[in-house]
């Protein structure tokens, strides 16, 4: 089963102790009970809440995700976490690929889809993501950055079940900058051809935008064509503000 929109899922990256953590999640959770919609919510705190998220967060419609899975099951990788373990944890969705990942810790293509393979088979679904640079935005490449990511990192056996795109330029993480919404229009429609051209079932596969989406330019976001929902990253860190972002979607 596809995912009903807006996805909107939160992306916490390295925030977040036992305390403020659980109390976010339950704010969250309350909202969401408050107000159902249509669409799904999800959260990928740091790995150090998963365990006590997953509790507060069963029997709930809210998803929880990692930020990252390695591409082995098991083995000798200190400091990593597998897809298994993430499933066994309670999640049922990862992210792969992120721009911070990529950049910071110089991931290639081949290894972000093999991240990707490996969160397919354990259960989870994929959450990668691609995006360019800025300079790579103002030399005019972006379409052509995002054809490369697409096709090194796309894992062979990508359906739209087992797998949601982020686009992430990765100039608009974090600084208020965002692209124009007719620029956000002709990236997703490119992305979607591609994604009809390489997976079958690919007019269905989601499509999140991500890189400074707050409760102000959400409505205009997700309303944008091939715009299926967003990943948040410093909005999700105020529950208020994140559940207006997946209400800003319901209007869209
Ligand atoms: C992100 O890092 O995935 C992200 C979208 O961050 P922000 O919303 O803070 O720009």
């Amino acid at each position: 089963m596809v995912f009903a929109t807006p996805v909107v899922i939160g992306n916490w990256k390295m925030n977040g102790l036992r305390a403020d953590g659980e109390a976010r999640v339950r704010q969250v959770l309350d909202l969401q009970r408050a107000q159902p919609g249509a669409g799904l919510l999800g959260i990928c705190p740091p790995a150090t809440l998963l365990s006590p998220i997953a509790a507060i967060l069963e029997n709930s419609d809210i998803l929880l995700g990692g930020q990252d899975c390695s591409s082995d099951a098991k083995g000798a990788h200190t400091g990593d976490i597998s897809a298994p373990m993430l499933e066994d944890a309670g999640c049922r969705l990862v992210i792969v690929g992120h721009s911070e990942r990529r950049l910071g810790h110089c991931e290639s293509d081949e290894q972000v889809s093999a991240k990707a393979a490996a969160a397919a088979a354990a259960g989870l679904v994929a959450i990668l993501c691609i995006g360019e640079t800025e300079d790579q935005w103002a030399a005019g490449r972006t379409l052509e950055v995002l054809d490369r990511q697409l096709d090194g990192s796309l894992p062979e056996r990508a359906t739209a079940e087992n797998l949601i795109l982020a686009y992430e330029p990765v100039w608009a993480i974090g600084t208020g900058r965002t692209p124009s919404a007719p620029d956000i229009a002709r990236t997703h429609g490119h992305l979607r051809a591609h994604l009809e051209r390489r997976i079958p079932g690919g007019e269905r596969l989601r499509i999140l935008y991500g890189g400074s989406v707050k409760a102000t330019n959400a409505g205009e976001i997700l309303a944008i064509d091939h715009v299926d929902g967003a990943l948040v990253g410093g909005a999700s860190l105020d529950a208020a503000e994140f559940f207006a972002i997946y209400r800003a979607g319901q209007a869209a």
